[in-house]
């Protein structure tokens, strides 16, 4: 069974900052004449791509937390 979760690195809008420019849209130093500012290349000069974890849909789905997992914290930390 699997459940959608609001994607928590876009919290459910789809779309991330740009890693690349930091979300201004541009990137000094790129240009070779004219002002010295370009257009991010991932981007396109939005500042936003959309998110690869939910690829922009701002939901994943999420599987059941099942036993497996908690048994294996519970070991975690019972181990000292
Ligand atoms: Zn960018
Ligand atoms: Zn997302």
């Amino acid at each position: 069974m699997a459940q959608q979760v609001e994607c928590e690195r876009c919290n459910g809008r789809g779309e991330v900052m740009c890693d690349r420019c930091g979300g201004a849209g541009s990137l000094p130093g790129f240009a070779t004449w004219g002002g010295g500012f370009t257009s991010c290349d991932v981007c396109y000069g939005s500042g936003y791509i959309t998110c690869y974890e939910c690829n922009g849909s701002g939901y994943i789905e999420k599987e059941d937390d099942n036993d497996e997992d908690k048994s294996f914290f519970d070991e975690f930390e019972n181990d000292e």
